[in-house]
């Protein structure tokens, strides 16, 4: 399956993650970019949240 990370703040893709585990479909984790981790002082305690699709 793939894994698209996505910034929560600015809402782009910053990774896109292919898993080979032979698993179909996409699985989407909110959290935050480099940048915006920077910019917002979270460097270490990102929260993520998933969802399936
Ligand atoms: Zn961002």
């Amino acid at each position: 399956m793939k894994l698209y990370h996505i910034c929560q703040y600015c809402n782009q893709y910053y990774h896109i993650e292919q898993t080979d585990d032979g698993v179909d479909g996409a699985f989407e984790v909110r959290g935050v970019c480099e940048d915006c981790a920077r910019q917002h002082g979270l460097s270490g305690q990102m929260i993520l949240h998933t969802r399936y699709h």
